[in-house]
């Protein structure tokens, strides 16, 4: 026999289904309504579809940089924070800023430290900037532990991180900068006059050239943050972070964005079981799930008023109160992304797709522009290397990571949070793609 008749449940599930039949009827509406509530309650994390991309590089090819003394600029600085043993590293990362963006733009590089510095890092880099160098000390209150936290709480919630083996946990400097960075940075008197500021670390090298100015566009495309890379952050670090957002989000009455949504994977339980997933690290009061991806801020050109606004200091400073910068630690980065998800339009986040970068084992490259590589511009200079040009819709200027292919790292989260701007959805394939060598 092709088939054998099917046979009734026997047993245990023969009694159950015999004592619910009598409320089937029920039982199935119930199950419809349930199924209705988890698919309109994922149908509102959607991200809207826009008619046409909202944010697509400043430029697809090279420029012939603008080196007129009335050619528009920006008030702005570069910054970096380094430690003095770190100035091979810094020297590295310098060398390269100016050699693929700043010896036409000249823009003064400020060096942050929490300690006095050395004479040596000084003339080093006073020998290798093109721009100008400024050498700030940040002040006790910028760099340390605010008054109201307890410090012997904090260095033993410390110990207990370094022992957990919770990533740079057991580093007291460590919950210093990333506090410094989160907040103290953009009130600090040495950025008064700036209003835009591209952050570098030290070990950070730079593959193609940047031909035109990125302040200059920021502004005149009324964007307000711009990254490169985007990846999950490590869970361990931050348990109450994103549920300390949201609940401010929630308290605040913002809006739900688009960028907010893009952060978001949606429970699937229905309510009220939903509601239980909240007892759960990475979860806000509803249930839902923050998907761990942020912009990685060692790479960072953006606006200072922006994060020198109350919106964003308020937030800041009730994060801090909270004193999870220590009792966990919460990173700069995730500070960053989910107060900017919260409180702007997607269009005014910028992904400089056409920046090759790299820090760490972390990179971007994108493919060179094809006919765009101005290779007699004089001011552009002859590339010291062979400029490969091999991909149609290739957008850099002269990368020198065989620029043939784009490439990134975790795309999961860059696609997800540039989704927002995107009028084409890229298939599972289309952002795994950029994984392979
Ligand atoms: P990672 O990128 O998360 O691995 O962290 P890094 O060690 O690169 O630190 C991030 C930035 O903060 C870099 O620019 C470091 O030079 C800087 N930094 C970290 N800790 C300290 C510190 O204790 N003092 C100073 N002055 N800079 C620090
Ligand atoms: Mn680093």
């Amino acid at each position: 026999m092709l088939f054998p008749p099917l046979t009734r449940p026997r047993g245990p599930l023969r009694t159950l289904l015999t004592r619910l039949h009598p409320y089937r009827v029920p039982l199935i509406l119930l199950s419809l309504a349930l199924l209705t509530e988890v698919y309109l309650h994922n149908s509102y994390y959607n991200i809207r579809h826009p008619a046409r991309d909202l944010d697509v590089p400043f430029h697809t090819s090279c420029q012939e940089p603008d080196l007129s003394p009335t050619a528009p600029r920006e008030s702005a600085a570069i910054v970096m924070l380094a430690r003095n043993h770190e100035v091979e590293k810094a020297l590295r990362t310098v060398i390269s800023i100016e050699k693929h963006f700043n010896r036409w733009f000249h823009y003064p590089i400020i060096f942050l430290n929490d300690e006095e510095w050395d004479p040596e890092f000084i003339s080093t880099m006073n020998e290798t900037v093109s721009g100008g160098a400024k050498f700030e000390v940040v002040s006790p209150e910028e760099w340390g532990f605010p008054s109201y936290i307890n410090e012997d709480r904090a260095r033993q919630a410390i110990d207990r991180q370094g022992q957990q083996g919770v990533l740079y946990g057991g580093l007291e400097s460590y919950h210093h900068m990333c506090r410094f960075y989160s907040g103290k940075f953009y009130t600090l008197k040495a950025l008064r006059e700036y209003k835009w500021y591209w952050r570098i670390e030290p070990d950070v090298e730079f593959y193609c050239a940047l031909t035109y100015d990125p302040f200059v566009e920021m502004a005149k495309h009324e964007k307000v943050y711009g990254f490169t890379v985007a990846l999950p952050k490590e869970p361990a670090t931050c348990p109450s972070l994103f549920r300390e957002v949201a609940d401010w989000k929630d308290q605040q009455d913002y809006p739900t964005t688009e960028l907010w949504k893009a952060m978001i994977s949606p429970s699937w339980l229905p309510w009220p079981l939903r509601k239980m997933m909240s007892w759960f690290s990475h979860r806000d009061r509803h249930g839902d799930g923050w998907n761990l991806c942020h912009y990685w801020s060692n790479f960072e050109i953006a606006s200072l008023d922006f994060f020198r606004s109350n919106a964003y200091q308020d937030l800041f400073e009730h994060l801090d109160r909270t004193g999870g910068f220590y009792s966990e630690r919460w990173g700069d980065a995730p500070v960053h992304s989910l107060a900017l998800a919260m409180l702007l339009d997607s269009h005014k986040v910028h992904h400089f797709e056409d920046i090759g970068y790299r820090h760490d084992w972390y990179y971007q490259c994108p493919a060179n522009a094809p006919g765009g590589q101005l290779l007699e511009s004089e001011v552009l200079g002859e590339p010291a290397f062979e400029v490969r040009e091999e991909r149609q819709d290739g957008i850099g200027c002269r990368c020198e990571c065989d620029g043939s292919r784009t490439r990134n790292h975790a795309s999961y989260c860059l696609n997800r949070l540039t989704q927002p701007n995107k009028s084409r959805r890229l298939g599972v394939w289309g952002w795994t793609r950029s994984w392979w060598p």
